[in-house]
């Protein structure tokens, strides 16, 4: 590949690029990035941001870290894929067996697959089809808590926040789910059952045509970023086993340490039925997610009428992938991550709280590596995306709120660096 001008990088962009959850043509600032390393992203202009976002949440290790660079050039020169159906491989059998070892107990049995949405979709099938096996086939709806946000293919865009979140255009087509109210009392607040009133409703009323409830455990990420009692996560479960519904816990954003747990769900000290893992898998090296059930839901698949379970993504346990997610572990392992995320809990806590001053400001919460400024008004991404550039960090505020999940590696004095700009942004707008 020889590289383009960056004048011509971005028109070929701007015509015939479609980014995320964006229009086309793109009227918003775009950004081409030449390199990334350690904390660090290069633009093509030279000029060099700290990362913030983790790359989405995923880049727990930082970038072009030497151990995944070799763990995928081992992987490579032995074979970048094969398809899974009737073969194995070396790199999924030991990733496997590490997210049993790491996940909780009864957790047994890994579905991979290649994304964070699949894994919901996969959960849900399975859900589905483990009442269908146990002759309950009108038990195929969704208890979830508004708020939430579980990717954005179509069984998942149904149990996505329905009036904030982003998928509110496709209510006619999606299905009808149950939503109870958000959870209100805070991460550290004291528990009061009231909170879980509508969730306890919504069950005692409708458990017969209910296959899982589902949702994201402590920690709502892309649904609001609200952090709320572990309390009520220990409730729901107990709910859930009193009117014989499954639990689905979405793990995708929490999962691999960010809230000081290597799952949010050890917060509540429970264990769900059906777990989608996803995003820091692999280090933010490449797309790999898994759905993880317990022998109670697998057993039944064989005794059904399928006798299976029917799904199976073409690029299902990609070698390359397992392999990466593999040695991201044993990075995690290697170190004691638990007192560096507590080091970056205490830095953005003291680091934004003079966010609070602001009029902007309506709420500054930290847990974790997760630091939110959640703002009065939504934030113009045409304006405040290269505000946040000339600050030389990189941010992706969305709606009403300016957060950030940094690399676990990240340094006091680069954290610092984006806890300065988020001051700085919301003092005047920028
Ligand atoms: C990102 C995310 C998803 C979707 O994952 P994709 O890999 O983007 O499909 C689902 N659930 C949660 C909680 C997420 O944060």
């Amino acid at each position: 590949m020889i590289p383009l001008p960056t004048d011509q990088l971005l028109t070929i962009d701007r015509q015939h690029v479609w980014h995320p959850y964006a229009a086309m043509p793109n009227p918003l600032p775009i950004f081409p990035v030449k390199s990334a390393q350690g904390v660090y992203l290069e633009l093509e202009d030279g000029r060099t941001l700290v990362d913030g976002m983790s790359s989405w949440w995923t880049c727990i290790h930082g970038y072009n870290h030497p151990r995944l660079n070799q763990a995928a050039r081992d992987q490579i020169d032995r074979m970048s894929h094969v398809m899974f159906g009737g073969l194995t491989h070396q790199p999924a059998v030991q990733l496997a067996q590490r997210l049993v070892e790491l996940t909780p107990d009864p957790l047994q049995q890994v579905f991979f697959c290649d994304s964070g949405s699949v894994s919901v979709e996969v959960a849900m099938k399975m859900a589905i089809q483990y009442w269908y096996n146990l002759g309950q086939p009108q038990k195929h709806r969704f208890l979830t808590v508004r708020g939430g946000y579980h990717g954005d293919t179509f069984d998942a865009m149904s149990v996505c926040d329905p009036v904030n979140g982003m998928h509110h255009l496709f209510n006619q087509v999606l299905r009808q789910q149950y939503f109870a109210d958000v959870p209100q009392i805070p991460f550290w607040g004291v528990w009061d059952d009231r909170d879980i009133a509508s969730f306890e409703k919504l069950l005692a009323d409708n458990h017969d045509q209910i296959a899982a409830a589902i949702f994201e455990p402590v920690v709502q990420g892309a649904g609001g970023m609200r952090f709320y009692s572990p309390d009520y996560v220990r409730r729901a479960k107990e709910l859930c086993e009193q009117y014989g519904v499954l639990l689905i816990l979405d793990e995708i954003a929490t999962g691999f340490g960010r809230t000081g747990k290597l799952f949010a769900c050890e917060h509540a000290d429970i264990s769900p039925d059906i777990l989608c893992i996803g995003k820091a898998i692999s280090g933010g090296f490449m797309s790999l997610a898994a759905t993880l059930t317990t022998p109670k839901i697998s057993q039944v698949f064989a005794q059904g009428e399928a006798g299976v379970f029917m799904h199976g993504p073409t690029f299902m346990a990609n070698p390359l992938a397992c392999a990466v997610a593999l040695e991201s572990i044993a990075i995690l392992e290697s170190y004691d991550w638990q007192t560096q995320i507590q080091t970056i809990e205490t830095q953005l806590k003291t680091g934004l709280a003079t966010c609070r001053e602001s009029p902007l400001v309506k709420d500054v919460r930290v847990l974790g590596a997760i630091g939110v400024v959640e703002l009065h008004e939504p934030v113009d991404m045409a304006i405040i995306q290269s505000q946040i550039v000339d600050q030389g960090v990189w941010l992706r505020p969305f709606g009403k709120l300016l957060y950030t999940m940094p690399p676990y590696i990240i340094q006091p004095e680069e954290l610092h660096r984006i806890t300065t700009a988020m001051v700085a942004l919301t003092r005047d707008g920028g």
